[in-house]
Formats: structure tokens, sequence, C-alpha cells
């Protein structure tokens, strides 16, 4: 593929800007910002950005829309989905926001932490823990992500049932229009009807609306009790009835209730040093409970034991064991969070975030499972998630030695097959990845027409010069 390029004038300019330091343009140096985290997108650009002001990125993107230049903002470059990456053969400018990482302000009376777009969300919950506090995104990815990335993706993660995602953890926003225009929306309220909701507009947009260089998200009480359990089932049908019951008895002090199959237990202890299966039998299903309460710290121990005992004696629990140091808590959810890596060495692994309605997962399952195996005969399927909030990570690894590019050439066609039994059960292709690149194609057939124009108008109103990240989202 020809590479397009930028002129060296044009190069000089932006350099001017950052500094000639904070402007990469020596391959070696660009090279770690080209390719996506899982490596299924490798882009090119002639220059990387990094900015170390709100004003440098306001000159950028007020340059970049008088040359046209396109622009790709890239925060910890964890994504899944191609958005923080150049297209393939485009003159891409890719703009890090690494070096935008202070924390601004810390506000344990308001409960707020404001923070710069660039801030590691791993600093975030540190800052926050220093003041008797907890900022509760919490994501396998949460050592290099950054906040500006997890509002761009709305990321969700594993607390979404009691806490919501990113975007009912942000109050207000600072953002850089492509014109390089700034808004400060760094507002602190919790109530405030004034008007359209501009900052609901920029979380989830995927660097395609503007860049995020400021944030004010909201903090929590830390919980005084913390339970987490690991239980083994029969069946994604009693994990439901399971979870039923948890919600019931715990409300909001079910913060975690996760899904994984058999499947994912055996990759994770044989793949992940240090993970270990901690029940002596096997069960074909497992879920891990996580409780956390604020006000006694065994209240959270109460709730877990009576919820187990109910699970046994209703046949739903088959076995379980409880974590008895806050090193085994972490230890389970380690196993759970090595699920997606565990897959690597077993080849190749086509993915899929999706989400249906809690009630329905078992249906669903069970449909895609048929499905898939019908189409390729010995596929492996890992689906593990969130299944408190409805979110199955739906992979498929390939047959025990099959040619693995022959597997990946399938990708899209199982995309297609598993997406089409989603929608059936009125569910999301994207529950909390995002579109970017890999789902981009597939965003008109399951959005309204008039959901896509609005989308496309929103987008052109705000950037006119279509200088944002574009091939991502929506094409316009
Ligand atoms: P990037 O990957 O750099 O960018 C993501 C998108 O946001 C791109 O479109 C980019 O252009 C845009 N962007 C980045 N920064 C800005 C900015 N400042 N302004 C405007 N646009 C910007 N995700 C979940 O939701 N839940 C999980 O449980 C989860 N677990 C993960 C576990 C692992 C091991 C890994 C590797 C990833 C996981 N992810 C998860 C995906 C990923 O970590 C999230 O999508 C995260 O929010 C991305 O943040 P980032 O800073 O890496 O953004």
């Amino acid at each position: 593929m020809v590479q397009a390029t930028l002129s060296s004038d044009l190069i000089a300019r932006f350099a001017a800007i950052t500094g000639p330091a904070h402007a990469l343009t020596v391959e070696k140096d660009i090279a770690p910002y080209l390719v996506e985290s899982r490596g299924l997108y490798h882009g090119t650009a002639p220059l990387v950005l990094r900015p170390g002001s709100v004003k440098e990125v306001s000159d950028i993107l007020a340059l970049a829309t008088e040359t046209r230049t396109a622009i790709v903002p890239q925060g910890g470059n964890t994504g899944h989905v191609g958005g923080s990456v150049p297209r393939e053969g485009a003159a891409d400018v890719v703009l890090s926001l690494s070096r935008l990482n202070r924390i601004r302000d810390v506000d344990p009376v308001g409960n707020v932490i404001v923070a710069d777009g660039g801030c590691v969300l791993a600093d975030i919950q540190a800052a926050a823990e220093k003041v008797g506090r907890l900022f509760p995104l919490s994501l396998g990815s949460e050592g290099s992500c950054q906040i500006g990335g997890n509002l761009s993706t709305n990321a969700g993660g594993t607390a979404v049932l009691a806490y919501g995602n990113m975007r009912q953890l942000c109050l207000g926003l600072e953002v850089v229009l492509p014109t390089g225009e700034i808004w400060n929306g760094l507002r602190r309220l919790k109530k405030d009807n004034t008007g359209y909701d501009l900052r609901d507009l920029f979380i989830g947009a995927e660097g395609t609306l503007g860049v995020i260089t400021g944030a004010v998200l909201k903090l929590f009480p830390r919980p005084l009790g913390h339970e987490v359990a690991f239980a083994g089932l029969n069946s994604v049908e009693d994990a439901l009835a399971l979870f039923e019951r948890a919600s019931s008895r715990c409300g909001t002090a079910l913060t975690g209730f996760e899904l994984m199959p058999r499947l994912g237990v055996d990759f994770t202890t044989r793949h992940i040093p240090g993970v270990r299966d901690p029940l002596a039998s096997r069960h074909d299903w497992y879920v891990l409970i996580d409780i956390s309460t604020s006000d006694a710290a065994d209240t959270a121990a109460r709730m877990m034991e009576a919820l187990l005992a109910e699970g046994i004696e209703a046949g739903l629990v088959e076995n379980a064991v409880v974590a008895a140091s806050d090193a085994q808590r972490k230890a389970l959810w380690h196993m759970r969070e090595s699920m997606s890596p565990a897959q690597k060495p077993e080849g190749g692994s086509i993915k899929h975030d999706v989400s249906v309605p809690v009630s329905a997962i078992p249906a669903f399952m069970a449909e895609a499972d048929a499905a898939v195996m019908a189409a390729m005969p010995g596929a492996r399927i890992c689906s593990f998630g969130h299944m408190g909030d409805g979110n199955i990570h739906y992979n498929i690894s390939q047959p025990v030695g099959a040619d693995k590019q022959a597997f990946l050439d399938r990708w899209r066609e199982i995309n297609h097959l598993v997406h089409g039994i989603v929608l059936k059960y009125h569910g999301s292709i994207s529950a909390e990845h995002g579109i970017g690149q890999l789902k981009r194609d597939e965003l008109a057939s399951v959005r309204e027409p008039i959901e896509m124009d609005l989308m496309v108008r929103v987008k052109r109103s705000f950037d006119p010069a279509g200088i944002m990240n574009p091939g991502k989202v929506i094409s316009v």
C-alpha cells in the first residue's frame, strides 16, 4: 500500500507547538503507537505528537483543521476495536495524551476528583484511596488505560453492577474541539438541567468529536466489608437463578457477578503463571461473586454466607470457596481477568463483546453455541463476562490443530452469525468496547436510519473538516 505522508513544512509547524522532543518522526519511536493492543490493527503515521498542555492540544487541533490533517487521539492504547491507532496507508497524526497526566484536585467532601485526560486509571484509583475514597472503575487494563480513553469508550468493567459505567461516573468534562476552541465543562454538579447535555455526547464518541483533556469524576466511600467467592455450578441457568437471589439479598452491595466456563478456568490454570483452580472439584460453570458494604465490616461476610447457603440448599451451587484474605480476593479476580489473555496461547480467538437482557443470557448462549458449533465443528467456545449487567465476552478459540489464519479469516462471518442472535434477543453488538474500525461497517445494521442520520449530523456539526479520528465509528 502507498503510504501517504505530510510535507516537512507541516511536520515542522506541528513540532513547533510541542517542541521537537515531543514530535516523533523516527520509525522505531513511532512503532508502539501504531499497533492496537490485540494486534488486530496496524496503522501508519508520519508523526506522533505528545502535547504537554491543554493549550498545545488546542494549537494542534486548530492547525489540523486549517490544514485538513487527520488526528487520532490515543490514550493507553488498550482499546479492543482499532479506534486508537491510525489508519493503514493514511497520513494520520497520532495525538498521545500521556503527558497530560496531572491530578488537578481531590475533594473528599464533594466526593470528586478532577484530573487531566491522560491520567492513568490506576493513578486515579490510588489518589482516591489516599483520601479514603473509592473510584470504582476497574478494568484488567487499569495499569495503562487513561481516563480520556475510558471516557471516550464509556468503559464498563467489573463494578458496573453497583456503580455504573464511565458515563455514570463522570460529572464534567473539558474538551478541545477540532477547531481548537476549548470547552470548559468541568462542573461538579449532580443536578444541572441547563440545556442539552454536551458531556454525554463526548463520552463514548471514541475521539471522533474532540479531545478530552480533563474530567470531573465521582468518588465513593471505601467499602468496609469486602467478600469474594468462587462457586462451581452445573449450568448457565443455575448461574442466572443464583444471580437473582444475589441481587434480591444484597441489593447494591452486590458489586460483581462474573460468569466463567470450565474451559476458561482450564486455560487460565494452564497458561497464566500463579493461577490455580481454588476448588478441588470440577464444574461446567463458575461464578465469581463480589459483595462490598460500607457499614459494618461483617455485613458483607454474613450476606455472602447466607447467599451461598441458600444457593447450595436450592441445588444451584455445587461447591464454593470464600476468599479469606485480600491476597485471596485478588487471586480470584486475577483468574477472572486472565480469561482473555489465557486464550492467546491456545491459537486464534474470535471475540464478541455483546450484551443481552440479563434474563435472556442462557437462551442467547444456548442458541449461539449451537449455531457456532454447526458452522465450525471443533470450535472451543470460551464465553465469560459480566453476567450481572448482561455483558458476555462471547469468545471462540480455534479447534485444536486448526490453521490459525484460516480460522481468523472467518472472523466477520462468525461475528455476523453471533450478532444476529444478539439482535434477536434485543441486545447490543458492542457492550463496552465501542465501535472503532472493527464494527464500523456493522453500525448501520443495528441502529435505525434516523439514529445514523442524527449521528452524522452531530459529527458534521462538531467536526466539519472531518479531522477527528476519521474511519472510526461512522463514515461521513
Ligand atoms: P485508547 O485505547 O488509547 O483509545 C480508545 C478510544 O478512545 C480511541 O478511539 C481513541 O481515539 C479515543 N481516545 C483515547 N483518549 C482520548 C481522549 N483523551 N480524548 C478523546 N478520545 C480519546 N474495557 C472495558 O470497558 N471493560 C473491561 O473490563 C476491559 N478490560 C480490558 C482488559 C484488558 C487486559 C485490556 C487490554 C483492555 C480491556 N478493556 C476493557 C478495553 C480498554 O482497556 C478500554 O476500552 C479503555 O477504556 C481504553 O482506554 P485507553 O486509554 O487505552 O484508550
